[in-house]
C-alpha cells in the first residue's frame, strides 16, 4: 500500500475471484464458466463491431437492450445493461442502501456483497443460513433493509421458489430486495415476471454463465422504470460508456441465438445430475444444486486436501476457506468428457488414500 491510499480503505479486503491460471491447460471447473464457446452468432457480431472500435460505444446499449426486453418480455426502460452483472450489483449498493438502510444478505452467499458494502463505506446485516444452508424466508420479514438475495444462491446452488421471493417482497414493501439471478437458467424460477407487480424489485441476471459470455463481461437489472432511472443516474455519473461495442454487438448476436443457449443449459443440466449421481455413489453429501456447479463434501477428505490434489492433477475446483463450508468443494459443470476425467480422477484419489 502506497502512503497516498486513504485510511477510509485502510479495512478493504477485496473480492478474491477464482483463479485463471494461463500457465498450464488445467480442466478448469473453478469459475462457473460454460464449457461452450459464445455462439457463432455472437463471434461474428463482436468481430464486426471490432472494425468501428475507434467509436465510443452506444451509452444507451440501444439495439441490445431492445432485444433483451423483448426476450424478457419488459420494456425497454425496465432493463439496464451493464459491465457484468457485479456492475449492476454495485450500483443497486449505491443506489438504494445508506445509513439509514443498510443492506443485507446471508453469511454464506456471492462474496462481493460484503465487498459493495465495504468499497461504499455502507453498513451490513448477515442473515446466517439454516444449518442445512437454506434460507429461512422469515428471517427476511421487515428487516428494513436493502435486501441481497442470490437466487439460485451461490456457492451453495440451493434455490427459492418465486412464491418464496414474493413473500420476501411483500414483506418489505419499503425496501428494496435485489434478487441475484446470475444462475437461474440451469434450473430456477426466475422472478422477472414480477418486476410488474412490485416496484421494490430488481432482478439481476449475466451473461457470463449461460449464454458462454464471462470474458466479454455483460450483465443486466430489470425492475420498474424509476428503480432503472435510479441506477441509470449512477451510472451516468461513474461511466456512461459502461458496455463495449464488441460486447453489446455480441450479446446482440447470443439474443438472436436462443435455442443455442437452450440446448447448451439442458446439457449442463443433464451433466450436472449424471454427475451429482457419480459423486454421491463415491460418498459425496451434496446440496441440491440448481446451478452450473456442486457443492459438495466427502467424509473422509479434507476439503483443502481434496482442491489441491486435484489440483496437482491438473483439476481447478473451488474450495473457500470460510467458516461452515471448508469441508466444501464447489465444481462447474463443465463437458461429459471434463465430469468423467473428474470422476475418474477422484475414485484414483480416494482409491490411493484407502
Ligand atoms: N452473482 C453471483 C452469485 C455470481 O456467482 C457471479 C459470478 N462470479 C456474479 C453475480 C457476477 O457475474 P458477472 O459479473 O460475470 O456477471
Amino acid at each position: 500500500m502506497s502512503r497516498f491510499f486513504s485510511p477510509k480503505y485502510s479495512s478493504l479486503k477485496p473480492y478474491t475471484p477464482g483463479e485463471q491460471p494461463k500457465e498450464m491447460q488445467y480442466i478448469k471447473l473453478n469459475t462457473n464458466e460454460s464449457p461452450f464457446p459464445p455462439s457463432g452468432k455472437a463471434q461474428e457480431a463482436a468481430a464486426k463491431a471490432a472494425a468501428s472500435l475507434q467509436l465510443y460505444s452506444d451509452p444507451t446499449c440501444k439495439m441490445t437492450t431492445h432485444a433483451l426486453a423483448k426476450t424478457l418480455d419488459v420494456d425497454p426502460d425496465e432493463v439496464l445493461l451493464t459491465n457484468g452483472s457485479d456492475e449492476i450489483l454495485n450500483f443497486a449498493f449505491m443506489a438504494f442502501c445508506d445509513d439509514h438502510t443498510p443492506a443485507a444478505f446471508a453469511d454464506i452467499t456471492y462474496g462481493f456483497y460484503s465487498v459493495f458494502a465495504q468499497i461504499n463505506n455502507l453498513p451490513y446485516k448477515i442473515i446466517p443460513l439454516k444449518e442445512d444452508f437454506t434460507i429461512d424466508t422469515g428471517d427476511y420479514f421487515g428487516l428494513n433493509s436493502t435486501i441481497f438475495i442470490a437466487n439460485p444462491n451461490a456457492p451453495t446452488g440451493i434455490a427459492l421458489s418465486r412464491d418464496q421471493i414474493e413473500e420476501i417482497l411483500q414483506k418489505n414493501p419499503n425496501n428494496v430486495v435485489v434478487i441475484d439471478e446470475a444462475y437461474v437458467d440451469f434450473g430456477g424460477e426466475s422472478c422477472v415476471p414480477l418486476i410488474k407487480k412490485y416496484d421494490n424489485l430488481l432482478v439481476t441476471q449475466t451473461f457470463s454463465k449461460s449464454r458462454s459470455m464471462a470474458g466479454a463481461r455483460l450483465g443486466f437489472g430489470v425492475g420498474c422504470k424509476a428503480l432503472i432511472a435510479d441506477l441509470n443516474a449512477i451510472k451516468y455519473s461513474t461511466n456512461p460508456y459502461n458496455v463495449n461495442s464488441m460486447t453489446l454487438a455480441a450479446g446482440y448476436g447470443t439474443l438472436c441465438d436462443p435455442d443455442y443457449t437452450a440446448a447448451n443449459c439442458k446439457t449442463i443440466i443433464e451433466n450436472r445430475e449424471k454427475t451429482a449421481a457419480e459423486l454421491k455413489k463415491l460418498g459425496f453429501e451434496m446440496t441440491n444444486s440448481k446451478t452450473n456447479f456442486l457443492f459438495a463434501k466427502h467424509p473422509d477428505l479434507d476439503g483443502e486436501a481434496l482442491y489441491l490434489e486435484l489440483k496437482r492433477r491438473g483439476i481447478l475446483v473451488r474450495h473457500f476457506n470460510t467458516p461452515r463450508i471448508s469441508s466444501y468443494n464447489r465444481i462447474t459443470v463443465g463437458t461429459r468428457e471434463q465430469m468423467q476425467t473428474l470422476i475418474q480422477t477422484i475414485q484414483a484419489i480416494l482409491e490411493e488414500q484407502a
